[in-house]
């Protein structure tokens, strides 16, 4: 792509590459587009102005938003935002280069510090974002010589670390525990090292990983266990801790970065081994600042952490669906497109419920996404159920 000199038509030079290769590129992403497009695959950026609280603007469109994963309500928390803005007044907008490099932040040490002690360990690491620590954890503790086993319905960044990792990678069958038993029987004396790898709170379904039972098969087998729990942290805390416990800072703490909690041996491992941590510019202490406060809300607020999970059993309730087990509920529609369409009509009648498609979600299993927070009102929880009534999904 040519860089366009001042005055020269910079919409012209985009349209007409200067060589072959690049024409040849630009051929393989719209061919690859369109087919995405056949496919009711691509996807796009909708400009969308999120708060305050579940509001969300679109265009002239005010919504409620049912797509959001700040269960709590925290990300415009005015407590989270002070907490924030002090930060970075105080330690400026970026963190200059890796933890390593530029030695470490306070604030980080003390976030981690109260990370560590949520999760009952004895000690945590704040990696860039949730995905950026399976990239590294998976990696760091498993190479070509290991097995690594992934809940079928695991999260990109679960499998992404795992293909990384260089190491033998089988899916068990979701939450399937003697699925997993049996792998680990037949293959587990071939591998070195074995590690499971799961989700407190599936992202996508909003069921829950039986933990306690994959934990005493992973003890029989020797098998390390890595319990994602990005969308459980502050919403759905009870259950066995696996030894390996990541997660997110950017949902219920309503700010930006990840997490590993875990002994102190493994974490300073990853302070040497996880290139994802190494090799990468620390969290702006800002963010770290804010999901700090956060944390110190969740622990002083059980009530405001009931509230999502309440919400979403009335909802399940009114909408004779299985009982939520999370603050997510799906609701399956089948195909791609229909269920773009339902989404569509929702947002007509002012609400914002994403539409989860393929490969997010495995073929045939396109759905609404209900993502419940505690600044939802009665009211609005409601509103949605009576539309989706209307519309046809379910209704007692
Ligand atoms: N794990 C799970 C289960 C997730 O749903 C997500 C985010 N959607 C991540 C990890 C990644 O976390 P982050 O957004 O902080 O990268």
């Amino acid at each position: 792509m040519p860089i366009p000199t001042p005055g020269s038509d910079s919409k012209a030079a985009e349209s007409k590459p200067a060589d072959s290769a690049s024409a040849s590129l630009d051929a393989f992403a719209r061919r690859t587009l369109a087919d995405l497009e056949t496919r009711a695959l691509r996807r796009r950026l909708v400009e969308t102005e999120r708060g305050p609280g579940t509001a969300a603007r679109r265009g002239a469109r005010s919504l409620v938003s049912f797509s959001c994963n700040d269960y709590l309500g925290l990300s415009d928390d005015p407590r989270v935002i002070a907490a924030g803005q002090e930060a970075l007044a105080r330690y400026g907008a970026g963190a200059g280069a890796s933890r390593l490099v530029t030695g470490n932040h306070p604030v980080l040490a003390a976030l981690e510090g109260r990370l560590a002690a949520h999760k009952g360990k004895a000690a945590a690491l704040v990696f860039g974002s949730g995905y950026m620590a399976n990239l590294g954890i998976v990696p760091a503790l498993t190479g070509s010589k290991d097995l690594v086993l992934v809940d079928a319905l695991g999260h990109s960044c679960l499998f992404a670390g795992a293909q990384i990792s260089g190491a033998t990678m089988l899916r068990f069958r979701h939450n399937d525990v003697e699925h997993l038993r049996a792998i680990l029987s037949a293959r587990r004396g071939r591998h070195e090292r074995a590690l499971i790898l799961t989700e407190r709170v599936f992202s996508m379904d909003g069921d829950r990983a039986p933990l306690d039972d994959i934990l005493a098969v992973a003890a029989e087998h020797e098998a390390w266990t890595l319990v994602d729990d990005a969308h459980g942290l502050g919403v759905v805390e009870a259950g066995a801790r696996a030894p390996l416990e990541m997660g997110t800072l950017s949902k219920t703490l309503g700010s930006y970065g990840g997490y590993l909690c875990a002994s102190q041996a493994v974490i300073d491992l990853m302070t040497s081994r996880a290139r994802s941590f190494v090799y990468t510019t620390g969290l702006p202490p800002a963010s770290a600042a804010a999901a700090l406060r956060a944390l110190e809300i969740v622990e002083a607020e059980p009530e405001r952490a009931a509230r999502p999970l309440a919400l979403a059993r009335g909802f399940t309730a009114r909408l004779g669906l299985p009982e939520a087990a999370s603050p997510i509920v799906p609701i399956l529609v089948g195909e791609a497109a229909a269920a773009l369409a339902l989404s569509a009509a929702l947002e007509a009648r002012g609400f914002l419920v994403v539409a989860i498609r393929p490969p997010t979600v495995p073929a045939g299993t396109a759905r609404l996404r209900v993502a419940f927070s505690a600044a939802h009102t009665q009211d609005q929880v409601d509103a949605l159920a009576e539309a989706l009534i209307d519309l046809g999904m379910g209704g007692v």
